[in-house]
């Protein structure tokens, strides 16, 4: 083969890559937003990113306190009135009754929408609390099994490529997401991390055990050492020590580490282009600069 065959090769392989990749982007319904001016930020950050045709914008249910579940639809209405986009909101279980899903996912096809992403959501730790309030659910299986039962909605599911923080093993919890998809999931978006072998082995373990849906890879783009460390220790997803002793050694300077957050997350997605990921799952926490900038590299 010719020099000039082998770049046309390439050049093709690199067309083909491009069309290839889809994406989604993460955002949460702004806190103490009265006047609705942070949602109205949020709008403008995703219009930034609308030339890229985001495959869908997932929007997280309760994240940041209880306070904040009522936004998520608000939020959904707001993207799709103002940017046309497609939503998944989130949904959490625990603490939910049956006619409360229904109720919401009734909404979500009244504005338009056919996705909903079924967790459980985090144990509230106050047990007086979580004992009072009446739940119909114990994990995101029984979610996934409702819905699929009574309605036609598009159900997604979380998966944890370093294992989720209550699983005994990495292999249980693969047989759990192995029960998500079977009682109806037809995709995985996993929890964010760095080491993209983490995700390989997940990737490589859930196709031993039949998990044929696709599997999302979560992006963190880092721009802040203290709110990524929080992050990590939240979700329990590691940082590899050289890239943490680079993030801890320019804690202060923001330009540097939003460089450092460029270049790992560009990197992360051309490996995992190579290893044949053709849609990724971005946390973009409400800015689009990053994700912006890592796009335009990746895409
Ligand atoms: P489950 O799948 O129910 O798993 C919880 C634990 O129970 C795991 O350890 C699992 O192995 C175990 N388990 C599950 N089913 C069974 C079973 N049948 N028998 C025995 N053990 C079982 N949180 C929010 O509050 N709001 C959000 O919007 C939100 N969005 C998220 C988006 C993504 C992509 C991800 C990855 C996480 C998100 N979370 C969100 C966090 C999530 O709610 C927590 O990680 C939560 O602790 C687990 O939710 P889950 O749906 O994975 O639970």
């Amino acid at each position: 083969m010719n020099i000039e065959s082998i770049e046309k090769k390439l050049l093709k392989q690199n067309i083909e890559t491009k069309k290839k990749l889809n994406f989604s982007l993460e955002v949460f319904p702004p806190k103490d937003d009265p006047d609705g001016e942070k949602l109205c930020n949020l709008i403008e950050e995703l219009k930034k990113l609308k030339q890229y045709e985001p495959k869908l914008v997932s929007i997280t249910y309760g994240a940041g306190g209880l306070g904040s579940r009522e936004k998520t639809l608000e939020c959904a209405k707001k993207i799709k009135e103002e940017l046309n986009f497609n939503c998944m909101p989130h949904f959490t279980c625990i603490n939910s009754t049956n006619d409360f899903v229904l109720n919401y996912i009734s909404e979500i096809q009244k504005l338009g929408f056919n996705n909903i992403l079924a967790l459980r959501g985090d144990i509230i730790k106050d047990e007086k609390r979580q004992n009072n309030i009446k739940s119909d659910f114990i994990f995101a299986s029984d979610l996934i099994k409702f819905i699929k039962e009574n309605s036609s909605i598009n159900i997604s599911a979380a998966g944890y490529p370093e294992g989720h923080n209550e699983a005994k093993s990495l292999e249980d919890d693969i047989k759990i997401l192995k029960l998500k998809s079977d009682l109806g999931a037809s995709s995985i978006y996993t929890q964010l991390f760095f080491d993209n072998e983490k995700f390989y082995i997940y990737f490589e373990k859930a196709k031993k055990l039949n998990i044929n849906i696709p599997i999302i890879p979560g992006i963190l783009p880092i721009t802040s050492f203290n709110q990524t460390y929080k992050m990590t220790q939240m979700c329990h997803a590691s940082i590899p020590k050289k890239l943490f002793q680079k993030l801890e050694k320019y804690q202060n300077e923001k330009q540097a580490i939003f460089e450092i957050g460029y270049e790992h997350a560009c990197s992360q997605i051309k490996e995992l282009i190579n290893f044949g990921v053709n849609n990724v799952h971005f946390y973009t926490l409400n800015k689009a600069k990053i994700t912006d900038n890592i796009l335009k590299e990746c895409l």
